[in-house]
């Protein structure tokens, strides 16, 4: 997920270790007691429209591409499963980073439950609730495995791969020390009002 937000973000965080400290974010501190309220509590209750067993917390692990990750939420019905997602934002936009962590979860689920996952509810709910269907196209599973790969090529060569410098600099959290992104630090007013998120970057309100 945060490969598809920039190939260099993989170079600080895991072959550099330079630590996110997302943790001291407010909007990430109260996204992930958004999504501990959601995944441990009211555990019968299902969206609208939707029936099945309700999935909550699943670590899974693929031994076919070598990765593992965790459900959050989901629905198990007689012939699919269907992925839940909640985002602590009112910013809707399905981009690429959201693509990739729900192409690498439906692979998980499909491996390891033999079910399909053909379809994910993106939950958007801060101060406004938005659903959206995306449905889990060969494009998103072929996306989400280009950024796996992409990843571990980083992660085996400990080469830092080229970016291009885009409005996500501005956002991240790396931008002091990423020479891409310092170069243009004075274009603060250019600051989206919230971007793709990877876990470290923030909102400006
Ligand atoms: S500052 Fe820009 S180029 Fe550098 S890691 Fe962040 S998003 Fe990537």
């Amino acid at each position: 997920m945060e490969n598809a937000f920039c190939p260099k973000f993989t170079y600080y965080e895991l072959v550099l270790n330079l630590k996110q400290h997302e943790e001291k974010q407010g909007s990430v501190k109260a996204g992930r007691k958004f999504h501990r309220r959601h995944s441990s509590t009211n555990l019968g209750y299902l969206p609208k429209n939707l029936k099945g067993r309700r999935l909550t917390e699943i670590r899974l692990f693929s031994k076919a591409h070598l990765y593992s990750g965790e459900i959050d939420e989901g629905i198990e019905t007689t012939e699919e499963v269907i992925l839940i997602e909640r985002k602590y934002s009112d910013y809707l936009e399905v981009g690429a980073t959201l693509k990739a962590q729900l192409g690498l979860l439906a692979i998980l689920v499909e491996e390891n439950m033999k079910k399909k996952v053909k379809k994910a509810m993106v939950i958007y709910s801060k101060k406004t609730r938005t659903e959206i269907q995306v449905d889990i196209t060969d494009d998103i599973r072929n996306l989400a495995l280009a950024m796996l790969e992409r990843t571990k090529g980083i992660l085996a060569s400990g080469v830092s791969p080229p970016a291009d410098y885009s409005r996500r600099c501005l956002a991240c959290c790396y931008r002091n020390i990423c020479p891409v992104g310092s170069l243009k630090l004075n274009q603060k007013k250019d600051l989206p009002k919230t971007a793709e998120s990877t876990g470290c970057l923030y909102t400006v309100e």
